[in-house]
């Protein structure tokens, strides 16, 4: 086995008759509790409180894990791997304000902590996220992937220009040793003003072939680097929307047929997610494209393969979820959204040209919809915020992207509120924090199986990784199920999901025991 391959000794036990720990698995049985509403002919409700048994069983073993980024020696791919060079060398470094030392700040899973219980003397408990199940440290995983553009990621760093000299100084040499493989490139699906990089390219034209490529590279990385498993993660540049055509993209065997076929519409985000499907590895998309057409998703959910996408929800639409989720839960109506951008990275340079910037407004459109259908009091059926989404190329500002946002807002007695948000950071330090989460709970999922007392055996969780929304623009679900993008029902959902797991019931915030008498 690896030296990473290991069952670490968890931080807690719980002790119940719930839950079961064996050498390889945690057993738990979970009474999940729901509310059934019936709307009546006469618009009245009737509701009945429902109860399910589930039973979990997570797969102990945490395993030597590799990720594979697609744009690993762009802005993001770049500054993930110094960060986790940094901690593995335990690196310091120094800038105008001092000694710095590498941290996974931003990470959920590496960051935060959950609320665990209660003391008897009614003391809050809180443990890190990332120990309420046995998870990958993000500091273990083996680093590789793909990019369009040769240079090496020393160089790429020093492109980026994202990381402090002294620390790109530090981890240059290492960075420089790794250079990403050769990458499919289908020049009319990212920006023209990218063809400068495109130097390092997978050759032929034949999309099956493509595919198989990748597939290969998956495995001799998996073998060279002595891994268990592999996660692949898109974080390569935003492409155009494919078109959806009928008998091309929209059944999983018209999508393998027009691979087969290589035809015009499949992108390289396609050809990387289908190799990922068929070697059995998840693969999630960050960037907005449509990457999962509705016959590639079939595919996933014929195949079992774990997906999950789409589009980082890092900076500006992280807020926008958590303030709009806010404001309409205190009874406060939105009017309008209006959010301008401007950046200077190579994303920037991509998303200047109008087919790639079309994919991110839709991605940024749709953030709200949920937040606003929940509350009939404020809105009409149908009735929607005004919502604007610019983007502006501007090189000088780098990666520093500046948000700027305007909420709009009608209140108590014709009254109007503005609000006005002004953010500045650099783009990399919060989307790579995010691709550190989606690979450590998108591994988790893969060791998690579930029963209810109708099935015979344990299975795995959907293909759809919806769990991984809070990290993500525009969510992916399962097909007919509710998109979810408030993001404190996004991180309840992580943390219940967990405590279900070790046999807990989930968190709430009634606190009864500091209530009575
Ligand atoms: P970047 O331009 O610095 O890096 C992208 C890399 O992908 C480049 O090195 C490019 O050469 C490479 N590339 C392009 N097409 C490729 C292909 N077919 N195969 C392999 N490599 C390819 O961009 P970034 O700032 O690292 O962002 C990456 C992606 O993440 C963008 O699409 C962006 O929209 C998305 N995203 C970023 C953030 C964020 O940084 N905060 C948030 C949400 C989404």
């Amino acid at each position: 086995p690896n030296a990473a391959t290991s069952a670490p000794k968890p931080l807690f036990k719980v002790n119940s008759d719930r839950v079961e720990y064996t050498d390889s698995h945690i057993l738990s049985k979970y009474a999940y509790s729901n509310t059934i509403v019936n709307k009546q002919a006469d618009g009245s409700l009737v509701v009945e409180p429902v109860e399910q048994v589930y039973q979990f069983k997570t797969d102990r073993t945490v395993p030597h894990v590799g990720l594979m980024m697609v744009g690993l020696g762009g802005n993001n791919g770049t500054t993930l791997t110094a960060s986790i060079l940094a901690h593995k060398h335990d690196l310091t470094w120094r800038t105008k304000s001092g000694e710095h030392k590498a941290n996974y700040w931003g990470s959920v899973t590496q960051a935060s902590t959950v609320r665990l219980g209660v003391t008897p003397e009614g003391e809050d408990i809180y443990v890190p996220l990332s120990k309420m199940l046995p998870m990958v440290d993000p500091t273990d995983l083996a680093i590789g992937g793909w990019d369009i553009s040769g240079k090496n990621l020393g160089e790429g760093m020093k492109r980026a220009q994202v990381l402090e000299y002294d620390l790109q100084r530090q981890v240059y040499d290492e960075m420089s040793k790794i250079t990403p493989l050769p990458s499919i490139y289908y020049p009319d699906f990212i920006a023209a003003n990218q063809s400068d990089r495109a130097d390092n390219l997978i050759p032929g034209d034949d999309k099956r072939k493509h595919a198989d490529h990748i597939r290969k590279d998956i495995r001799d990385f998996k073998a060279a680097n002595n891994l268990d498993k592999v996660v692949v993660v898109w974080t390569a540049n935003t492409e155009r929307y494919a078109e959806l055509i009928p008998g091309v993209n929209d059944t999983a065997d018209n999508f393998l047929k027009a691979v087969s076929e290589s035809h015009d519409e499949v992108a390289p985000s396609s050809i990387f997610a289908l190799a990922c499907i068929e070697e059995g590895v998840p693969f999630i998309n960050g960037s907005p494209q449509n990457t999962f057409v509705p016959g590639l998703l079939e595919l996933a959910e014929r195949e079992r393969a774990f997906i999950g996408g789409d589009d980082f929800k890092s900076g500006q639409t992280k807020f926008k979820s958590a303030i709009v989720d806010f404001l309409v839960n205190a009874g406060i109506k939105p009017v309008a959204i209006t959010s301008y951008n401007h950046l200077g990275n190579n994303d920037g340079k991509n998303l200047s040209s109008h087919k790639q910037f079309r994919s991110k407004e839709i991605s940024k459109s749709t953030v709200v919809d949920d937040m606003v259908a929940a509350n009939d009091i404020l809105y009409k059926p149908g009735e929607h915020p005004d919502h604007t989404v610019v983007i502006k190329y501007v090189p000088s500002v780098g990666d520093s992207k500046r948000a700027l946002d305007e909420y709009e807002c009608d209140i108590f007695m014709g009254g109007r509120q503005s609000i006005s948000v002004y953010n500045i950071c650099e783009d990399s330090f919060l989307a790579s924090p995010l691709i550190i989460d989606l690979v450590v709970l998108g591994e988790l999922l893969t060791r998690i199986e579930y029963k209810t007392g109708e099935m015979t055996k344990f299975s795995s969780f959907h293909s759809v990784m919806s769990l991984l929304s809070y990290m993500l623009k525009a969510p992916m679900v399962s097909p007919g199920t509710p998109v979810v993008n408030a993001l404190g029902r996004q991180r309840s959902a992580i943390e219940n999901i967990m405590r279900a797991c070790v046999g807990l019931a989930p968190n709430n915030e009634m606190g009864l025991e500091h209530k009575i008498w």
